[in-house]
């Protein structure tokens, strides 16, 4: 890696590149769409380019799935779920499951190389969170495959039928996990579309299918854009729809299929607080607030994007807080030292950048260590916005980038007051010594999770999903299964 930051501190490391193996993974030139277990020529005859965000070199070219697609994947499903899978013995199904799980492992290098060549996150984030975490839930949920009636217990679960998904360029894969393992375990059969910008992961996943022996046609996978998106939610062959992405998108998809009967879960968008009180172990929480909002360039629903922190020791944190982030290592996000990858794409580093200029133009301090981005590829420096208040735009709305924007309060009724006051609910953190303290704010704190003394941890055995605009539904956990499953009387 060229080394991209200039060093202004003495006690900082020089460090020598330490770039992952890059031959790991061996893109095919194109991709088609993966339906009834083999890759197909998309009917729409469209193709597209996917590239690195970090070199906008080209990677591959995958298919641009059009409506007849979309029919074609949702009629392979449906055959797989009335020809065998619905009726496949739990255990059976099981075994699938825990085989695709352990592909997973085996392929984790690969797939974590690819997950950052196509979506610029770093390799230590891909290899530590992402693959792990995407196996982690295809083995939680191999468990519940034969256990459904205790997850349910007196009530008769049976599967819905033929799920599409529709998941973000965030955590590639790691959605696709969330979204295909429950589902699966459930007895269903999926139509999943990822995101434009990052399709790799998810067609390295078919061809873990394929090696799992998984039968054809109950995992397909249909590249595109947003208009697959919109024809996958206008198919009227389906049972349900999870979606995971904007607040914008999921409410006209909510608006779409009011009144069809499709069952729907929507995971969307955040505006975390993360609340840190004056008894709190200081460098501990700058390293929390540190993972919680730069983790993954800040592109995560959850993230800690405000923090609200008690005027007594606000000075002392925000100079800790410059001083961590000089420290932070931008560039190669195949760099096994880097901290800070590249923005996913073009269009998400517009977005990040109007943002951060209305937060100047209204009047907040911004600060951002020294830093130089590489020329080519998309990228943002780490950023903290001082001087912020509640009314602002960068207080108000979902940046998605590595933007952090500080606000303080002085009681936890405060702290409360302000953390609520936002349309999303997905997630909080508090940090305290005092443990009565962490169960009173977790209780008045209107989000879907809330972390103390730590932030961005997730678990397949913890339910995950919000309240308000940040949508309904919860995936994780036995609560994960429910939203697949219907119940006989
Ligand atoms: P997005 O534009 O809503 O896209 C999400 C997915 O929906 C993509 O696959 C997208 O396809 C597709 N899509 C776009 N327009 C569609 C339409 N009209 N009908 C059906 N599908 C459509 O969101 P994004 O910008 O990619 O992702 C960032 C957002 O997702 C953020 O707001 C973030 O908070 C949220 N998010 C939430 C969670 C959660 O668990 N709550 C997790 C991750 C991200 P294309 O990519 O091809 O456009
Ligand atoms: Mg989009």
């Amino acid at each position: 890696m060229t080394d991209v930051r200039q060093r202004t501190s003495p006690l900082e490391w020089e460090y020598a590149p330490a770039p992952e193996a890059r031959d790991i993974v061996k893109f095919q030139e194109r991709y088609g769409l993966f339906i009834g277990g083999e890759l197909v020529e998309p009917r729409s005859k469209e193709w597209f380019p996917t590239i690195s965000p970090a070199t906008e070199e080209q990677l591959a070219e995958v298919a641009l799935a059009g409506a007849e697609d979309v029919d074609a994947a949702v009629g392979a499903a449906r055959n797989a779920f009335e020809n065998g899978w619905s009726t496949l013995r739990p255990a059976e199904r099981a075994k699938y499951l825990y085989r695709i799980a352990r592909l997973l492992q085996e392929r984790s290098r690969e797939l974590a190389v690819a997950e950052s060549l196509n979506g610029g996150k770093p390799i230590k984030e891909s290899r530590d969170v992402d693959v792990p975490l995407a196996a982690a839930h295809f083995f939680y949920y191999a468990g519940w495959a034969d256990k459904l009636e205790y997850a349910f217990p007196n009530r008769r679960p049976a599967p819905l039928g033929v799920a599409g998904q529709i998941i973000p360029w965030n955590f590639p894969l790691l959605m696709l996990a969330w979204k295909i393992a429950p589902a699966l375990a459930a007895g269903n059969t999926v139509v999943l579309k990822p995101a434009e910008t990052t399709p790799l992961t998810a067609l390295i996943f078919a061809d873990v299918c394929r090696q799992a022996e998984l039968p054809a046609g109950v995992v397909n996978i249909i590249t595109g854009d947003g208009s697959t998106g919109a024809h996958l939610v206008r198919h009227r062959g389906l049972d349900k729809i999870a979606f995971t992405g904007s607040t914008e998108v999921g409410k006209a998809i909510q608006r779409e299929l009011a009144g069809t009967g499709t069952r729907l879960t929507l995971e969307l968008g955040g505006k975390a607080a993360n609340i840190v009180f004056d008894d709190c172990a200081l460098d501990q929480a700058i390293e929390g607030i540190v993972n919680g909002i730069y983790f993954n360039q800040g592109h995560v629903c959850c993230a800690g994007s405000r923090l609200l922190v008690q005027e007594p020791i606000a000075e002392l944190l925000i100079a800790k807080l410059k001083r961590r982030l000089e420290t932070l290592r931008l560039g190669d996000p195949l760099d096994k030292n880097t901290d800070i990858g590249a923005i996913n794409s073009r269009a998400q580093l517009e977005r990040i950048r109007e943002l951060v200029a209305s937060g100047e133009e209204e009047g907040a301090e911004i600060y951002q260590p020294p830093c130089v981005l590489p020329e080519k590829g998309y990228w943002f420096a780490p950023t903290v916005f001082t001087n912020v208040a509640q009314s602002y735009r960068i207080a108000q709305e979902e940046i998605f980038g590595p933007v952090l924007s500080v606000l303080t309060f002085r009681t936890p009724d405060e702290a409360i007051e302000k953390a609520n006051n936002t349309a999303y609910g997905l997630s909080a953190g508090v940090w305290t010594e005092k443990g009565s303290r962490i169960l009173c704010m977790a209780q008045r704190l209107r989000a879907g999770v809330v972390w103390a003394n730590t932030f961005n941890r997730f678990d397949p055995a913890s339910p995950f999903g919000g309240y308000k605009e940040s949508g309904f539904g919860r995936e994780g956990g036995r609560h994960g299964l429910e939203p697949y499953l219907r119940f006989e009387e």
